[in-house]
């Protein structure tokens, strides 16, 4: 259901007190229902004379934004008309609406302050991650990196899991080729882990394997 806006105010001014709203010449008129579909305030509806015959009428003049006239500009047969500017411009000295009109613009400027403030920290929160997959490679040899792994996360709030040994050839695996260890890291408080990878990709680093990527 539309919206009806004839009990809204202008800065202050009672919108009824503000004759600015289109009028339509219903001869001009070719029913187009550009104004309609233009219009996103729901001043206009379209009447339907007859199978083919249409007419743009204005059903909610006070929904009309007060100094916008895009509906005229947009007609193609300039059959909306608007009053002339002048009884917006006495209005304005009438009712002294600039020291709203300042009270409003401050308003606005901390709304927009704010909503920067908002999207700067959703999207520190967004840059954070409590759980990270992580791939290395290397040659793995007996337990050692393990052993390391499980000292690193001794007695802190940080587990490895779903850990997997990517061995290509088991003839490779003893002649110390290459293999790849995928595995979780993941806070157990839900804290960012991103401190925590440092240290690991120390020990990764130190142990001569190679960081291939996290995800
Ligand atoms: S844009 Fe003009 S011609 Fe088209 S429906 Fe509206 S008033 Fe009529
Ligand atoms: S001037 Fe703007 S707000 Fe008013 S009826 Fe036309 S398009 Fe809608």
């Amino acid at each position: 259901m539309a919206k009806d806006l004839s009990q809204s105010k202008w800065h202050g001014i009672p919108r009824q007190d503000i004759a600015w709203y289109p009028t339509v010449d219903a001869d001009a008129c070719i029913g187009c229902e550009l104004c309609y579909v233009t219009c996103g305030r729901e001043v206009y509806e379209i009447s339907l004379l007859d199978r083919d015959r249409r007419k743009a009428k204005v059903e909610r003049p006070y929904n009309c934004m007060v100094g916008c006239s895009t509906c005229a500009v947009v007609c193609p047969t300039q059959a909306i008309s608007f009053p002339s500017r002048d009884i917006v411009l006495q209005l304005e000295r009438e009712y002294k609406i600039f020291k709203l009109v300042h009270a409003e613009a401050k308003e606005k400027r901390d709304k927009a302050a704010s909503l920067v403030t908002r999207q700067e920290a959703e999207e520190k929160i967004a840059g954070t991650s409590s759980q990270v997959r992580v791939r290395i490679a290397g040659v793995f040899g007996e337990k050692r990196f393990l052993v390391k792994l499980q000292d690193l996360i001794k007695g802190r709030p940080y587990d490895i899991v779903d850990l997997q040994l990517h061995v290509p050839t088991l003839k490779g695996l003893l002649e110390n080729t290459p293999a790849y260890m995928d595995f979780g890291v993941v806070s157990t408080t839900q804290e960012d882990v991103t401190t925590f990878l440092n240290e690991l990709r120390a020990i990764v680093t130190e142990n001569d394997l190679v960081w291939v990527e996290q995800r």
